[in-house]
C-alpha cells in the first residue's frame, strides 16, 4: 500500500483498536489465514466457550462467552474465509469507569495482505502486530555511509530513515609514520583498513540480511575512495552485494552523510514515497510561483475546490492542525459545520444558535482527512497523506496543512 487514503483509513482503525482496553483478559483477537475452514473455527470457538465456563469471576465469564458468541454469529455469515483471510476483534469494552458498563464491540477486518497463521488470543488488549506489519512501508533501502574513519548503517523505509549501527575504525591517518619505518606503517595501516571493512561488512550483514527480501537496493556513499574499495572487496554478503545500486561520493560522513546520500540518490529513490511526497509538495510550491491560479490551500479553499470538482490532487498533512466539527442545536435542530484549530477547542464555548438562540448543542467530530478523501473519491481527486516531521511536511503546514492542485482545464 502506498501513502493513500485507504492506507490512512486502515492505520486509523488500528490506532483506534489499540486504544481499547478490556478488564482482565476479556478481549479476543482471531486471525484466520486464507483457506481456513470456517466450520472448524466455529467448532474451535465452541470449545473455547466451554473452557471459559471455568472462569471464576462471573462477569468476566459472561463477557468472554458473549464475545465468543458474537464472533460465531459473524462467522456464520461466511461460507469461506475471504482471499486474504479474516481477522476479528471482539470483546467487552468498558464504556465508563464502573464495572458492568462494558459493551461487546466487534470488528471484522479483511486484511490487505494474507494472514499467515491461525491465532486465537485472549488478552486485556487486542493483538494487532500482524496487521501493523502489513501497513508498514515494505520497500526498504539499505544505506551505508563510510570513509576510513568509520561507517554508519541505516535503513530507509518510506519517508523515514533510521540509523541502526555505527562502526568505528582505529586507522591512523596517512603519512604520520612517527618513529616507525614508512613501509611497516603502511602495512599496519592496510591491515587495519581491511579489518575495519570486514567489521563494517559483518555489521551491515547483521542489519540488512534479515530484511533482504524487503530491500529494493543498497546505496553506499562517502568521501574519498573508501566506499569503492569496500565495494570492490566484496565485504558484504553476496546476497547484499548484488543489491548495491549506487556508490555516491559525498562531502559528509555520519548521519549528515546519510541525509546527503538520500538527497543525492533522488533519481534512484523515485519510487519511494519519500520522493513522491516531496515532489508533490514541490509541485504545489512551483505552481504557487508560476501559476498561482492552479493551487488552492487552506481547508476552506480546498473544500470548495473539491466540491466544484476542480481539484485534481489533494495533499494533506497527516497531523493537520485543524479539525471539523458538526454542531447541532438541541432545541431546534439547526446544524452547522465549523473548522477549528485542534489547539483551540475552547473557541466553541459561548456558541449560540443563530436560529433560536439556544446554547445547548451536540458536537460531532469529523475526521478531516476522511472527509476530504470521500469528497475526493466523489469528484475524482486523488488524496495524498503527507508525513509530518519532514521538511516538506513543514512546508505544507505553512499552507494550513492542506493544499490542492487544480485541474489544468479549469484555468481561465
Ligand atoms: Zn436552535
Amino acid at each position: 500500500m502506498s501513502l493513500t487514503y485507504e492506507r490512512y483509513e486502515f492505520r486509523k482503525l488500528l490506532k483506534e483498536l489499540k486504544k481499547k482496553k478490556g478488564r482482565g483478559t476479556e478481549l479476543i483477537s482471531l486471525y484466520m489465514p486464507p483457506g481456513k475452514n470456517v466450520y472448524d473455527v466455529i467448532k474451535y470457538l465452541r470449545d473455547e466457550s466451554d473452557q471459559a465456563s471455568n472462569i471464576k469471576d462471573k462477569l468476566t465469564r459472561k463477557n468472554v462467552q458473549s464475545a465468543i458468541e458474537s464472533i460465531i454469529q459473524k462467522l456464520k455469515l461466511y461460507r469461506s474465509v475471504p482471499g486474504n483471510g479474516l481477522v476479528i476483534f471482539c470483546g467487552a469494552i468498558p464504556q465508563g469507569r464502573d464495572r458492568g458498563t462494558e459493551k461487546i464491540e466487534i470488528y471484522v477486518i479483511e486484511p490487505p495482505e494474507p494472514v499467515r497463521s491461525f491465532q486465537y488470543i485472549c488478552n486485556h488488549e487486542f493483538y494487532l502486530e500482524p496487521l501493523e506489519d502489513m501497513i508498514r512501508e515494505k520497500k526498504a533501502y539499505g544505506l551505508i555511509v563510510m570513509d576510513r574513519g568509520g561507517g554508519v548503517i541505516a535503513i530507509l523505509r518510506g519517508s523515514n530513515y533510521k540509523v541502526i549501527r555505527w562502526v568505528s575504525s582505529d586507522i591512523p591517518p596517512k603519512h604520520s609514520a612517527g618513529g616507525q619505518s614508512q613501509r611497516r606503517f603502511e602495512r599496519i595501516r592496510e591491515e587495519r583498513v581491511h579489518d575495519f571493512f570486514k567489521r563494517l561488512g559483518i555489521r551491515a550483514n547483521e542489519v540488512l540480511l534479515p530484511i533482504e527480501n524487503e530491500l529494493e537496493g543498497i546505496l553506499i556513499g562517502g568521501p574519498g575512495d573508501a566506499r569503492e574499495k569496500f565495494e570492490e572487496g566484496n565485504f558484504l554478503d553476496y546476497r547484499l552485494q548484488r543489491k548495491i545500486i549506487a556508490s555516491i561520493p559525498l562531502s559528509y560522513t555520519e548521519e549528515q552523510g546519510i541525509r546527503e546520500l538520500i538527497m543525492k540518490a533522488e533519481d534512484l529513490l523515485k519510487e519511494s514515497s519519500l520522493y513522491k511526497e516531496r515532489s508533490l509538495v514541490e509541485e504545489v510550491f512551483r505552481l504557487l510561483v508560476k501559476e498561482s491560479g492552479r493551487v488552492a490551500y487552506g481547508i476552506k479553499e480546498v473544500e470548495n475546490a473539491l466540491i466544484s470538482g476542480s481539484a485534481e490532487k489533494i495533499l494533506v498533512l497527516e497531523d493537520i492542525p485543524v479539525k471539523k466539527v458538526k454542531i447541532k442545536c438541541i432545541q431546534c435542530g439547526y446544524e452547522e459545520q465549523k473548522v477549528i484549530r485542534k489547539d483551540r477547542e475552547m473557541s466553541l464555548s459561548g456558541w449560540k444558535c443563530p436560529k433560536c438562540g439556544g446554547t445547548v448543542y451536540e458536537l460531532e467530530e469529523i475526521d478531516i482527512i476522511e472527509y476530504l478523501g470521500e469528497l475526493g473519491s466523489q469528484t475524482g481527486a486523488e488524496l495524498f497523506v503527507i508525513s509530518p516531521g519532514t521538511e516538506w511536511g513543514a512546508q505544507l503546514k505553512a499552507l494550513g496543512g492542506v493544499a490542492a492542485v487544480l485541474r489544468y482545464e479549469m484555468r481561465e
